[in-house]
């Protein structure tokens, strides 16, 4: 199983949680066409679907990026010791997921920045970790990186929409830590982590959604966390999760990705697409597409 990868002089390492199916197909997807698992059946099962379930095969992993001037940690999975009653897949996990970090030669200490897509509990569990009875950031050197539109719309005191169940405890637990240790930087579109790392807005998944764009040499991947969760919507990109906050953004936000991923041969590194498809490439299908290979880019 590979888990190294490069765009240009970027090195990515990715660092795995867990694998598995995960959610009924369509529970996540409520709109897909009646016979879509049927017609699509060959390619999904089993890398991206458990036929006799019709469950989604879906990853929960991080990725390390190395630009040569940072170690940028993106997406921070489901984290140790949470109680996540609410979300069983990450109750109270205990997955060796630092020492896999520390295998890709890559210590706690020495990432500079954390970014997620969004502040959903399977992306931000890694913020922290349990130190002497609380919990703590578990990259203590580094700037958590947070949209400001994400940030107020998890934050309790801000936010518009009503409470999300599956969030259980995350917030306290971590998000609260990060900020009240000083390590929490709010950030607007476009910003610039270097020269090679860039956040760009692709709300709808959750109002203050993003990607992380990397580009080096003339090549450009794009860390597009839940704008997708498994590449049956490549075949169906008008298709949301019953969990997209805004609709119509979300819709648009994935044709979008997706026309300018098929267009230009970019990578992408959707947050739960299962190996070997962490990282893979789009082909238009009619008006739909389909995944491709990384190494076939
Ligand atoms: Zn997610």
């Amino acid at each position: 199983m590979t888990t190294s990868f490069a765009i240009g002089d970027i090195r990515l390492e990715r660092i795995d949680e867990m694998s598995g199916p995960a959610i009924d197909a369509r529970y996540l997807l409520p709109g897909l066409p009646d016979d879509a698992i049927e017609r699509n059946l060959e390619w999904l099962a089993p890398t991206f679907l458990e036929a006799d379930t019709e469950k989604l095969v879906l990853s929960l992993h991080g990725w390390v990026v190395r630009t040569g001037r940072h170690t940028v940690l993106v997406e921070a999975c489901g984290g140790n010791h949470k109680n996540r009653p609410e979300y069983p897949r990450v109750h109270e996990l205990e997955t060796p997921w630092l020492d896999r970090l520390r295998a890709a030669g890559v210590s706690p200490e020495e990432i500079d920045y954390v970014f997620c897509s969004h502040l959903h509990v399977d992306h931000i569990g890694w913020f922290t970790a349990m130190d002497s009875g609380a919990w703590t950031p578990t990259f203590p050197n580094a700037k958590y990186l947070i949209h400001r539109r994400e940030y107020d719309n998890w934050n309790p005191e801000t936010r518009t929409l009503p409470p999300l169940a599956l969030q259980g405890s995350c917030w306290d637990d971590s998000v609260a830590p990060v900020v009240a240790a000083g390590q929490a930087v709010m950030v607007e579109d476009g910003h610039e982590i270097d020269d090679a790392l860039t956040i760009e807005a692709s709300f709808g998944h959750t109002l203050g959604h993003c990607s992380v764009r990397a580009t080096s040499r003339n090549e450009t991947g794009i860390f597009c966390g839940d704008i997708m969760h498994s590449p049956l919507e490549m075949a169906y990109p008008d298709v949301n999760t019953y969990a997209c906050e805004d609709q119509d953004a979300a819709r648009a936000t994935r044709r979008k990705l997706l026309e300018e991923a098929a267009e230009f041969g970019h990578a992408l590194m959707p947050a739960h697409f299962p190996d070997p498809y962490s990282i893979c490439r789009v082909a238009r299908d009619g008006d739909a597409f389909a995944v491709r290979r990384f190494e076939d880019g």
